[in-house]
């Protein structure tokens, strides 16, 4: 048990609404918490939640877990139990960042307050934390990577770039790509990159044009297929591809795959975010060249932090109070590192850190 816990019950709030529990202003809360996640479909999210809650166990606290199968109304309407049930904290990775605001005004009714988890919520006033990684570094990393590995810094060769991006209802997606377009886009403009598919967003803004809806791995690897189809005929190869994450990579390593592309010789750099198990497999066999890590168990401990603040009644800890605005207010945030992962530091950062075993990835 905690200290923290001898205030629960006392869950009176501040005359005036719309204010987080804020320190000094309001009495802690009981530590009750719902936490929703998006998906069972991507690995990460699994070891999120489950993560999360399990540290919220053992600082006895009450926890309801749910998972929407990407679906926007079941998000919906397990919140809305959760709010029901009395979560007085929801921590929510939201699978449409602008779909959430009706039923956020229902939990700020309730006096709950809302941690916005990995993914901001766009359109309201009741987001009061927002905890993830730089997401704008996420993309900056795999640009640098791209630069550096393909050497194009004065170079006078030219390279084959396709780019994806991220779900357009998914507010993390702007933030990777303009990361990366913000380094590739002097290359683009300098004919050092170029874009045989013609998906090249005209602007950083209409990065959507080029999204895959829900991170779908087989929609990837569609878009690829008619990519190579359309574009590579004869002798032209693709010498890189932007990949916002690695549920996206996965596709376009079949896409690769079934167009005859063997690691080693001819194979493009490709880019990824997660270090999912079998992606990093995928970078031991020659077939990924990199992943940002995001080591989300600092992510969990993060929030988990701000949970008992909450409920002690004090301000949680942020460290940016400029970038994240949702349309409605700057969410206060709290942005963690994140770094790049290649075939040789495997090893030492994510099996020797616990974050995979060797078994997971055939070592
Ligand atoms: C997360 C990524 C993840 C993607 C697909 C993003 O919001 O930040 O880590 O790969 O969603 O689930």
């Amino acid at each position: 048990g905690t200290a923290a816990l001898g205030l629960s019950a006392c869950t009176s709030s501040p005359a005036s609404s719309g204010e987080a529990a804020a320190g000094g202003d309001a009495a802690g809360v009981e530590c009750n918490v719902g936490i929703s996640m998006p998906t069972r479909s991507l690995e990460r999210w699994i070891n999120d939640g489950e993560q999360l809650q399990a540290a919220l166990k053992d600082a006895d606290c009450t926890t309801d877990l749910q998972y929407a199968d990407n679906k926007t109304d079941q998000q919906i309407s397990q919140i809305q139990n959760q709010i029901a049930g009395g979560s007085k904290i929801l921590v929510i990775a939201a699978i449409d960042g602008e779909a959430l605001a009706p039923v956020l005004a229902d939990a700020k009714k309730q006096d709950v307050t809302v941690i916005a988890y990995d993914r901001l919520i766009n359109g309201s006033e009741n987001v009061d934390y927002y905890a993830t990684f730089d997401n704008y570094q996420v993309g900056q990393l795999q640009g640098e990577y791209i630069v550096e590995t393909l050497g194009l810094e004065g170079t006078s060769e030219t390279f084959n770039l396709e780019p994806f991006a991220g779900s357009p209802d998914d507010n993390n997606a702007k933030y990777f790509f303009s990361g990366a377009w913000d380094v590739l886009l002097p290359y683009i403009e300098s004919g050092t990159l170029v874009v045989p598919s013609g998906k090249s967003p005209a602007t950083v803004d209409d990065w959507a044009s080029i999204g895959i809806q829900g991170w779908d791995s087989a929609k990837a690897q569609a878009e690829m297929d008619n990519r190579l189809s359309s574009f590579y005929t004869g002798d032209e190869k693709v010498d890189v591809v932007l990949s916002p994450n690695d549920s996206l990579a996965i596709g376009i390593i079949a896409s690769l795959k079934s167009a005859g592309y063997k690691p080693g010789a001819d194979y493009p750099v490709l880019t990824g975010q997660d270090a999912d198990k079998a992606n990093v497999k995928a970078i031991l066999d020659g077939q990924q060249s990199m992943t940002v890590w995001k080591d989300t168990r600092t992510l969990g401990d993060r929030v988990f932090e701000m949970t008992q603040s909450i409920v002690a009644g004090e301000e949680p800890e942020v460290n940016d109070t400029e970038t994240y605005d949702n349309g409605k207010k700057v969410v206060p945030s709290y942005l963690l590192p994140p770094e790049t992962v290649t075939e040789d530091v495997v090893q030492t950062k994510l099996i020797d850190s616990g974050f995979i075993k060797a078994s997971d990835v055939g070592l």
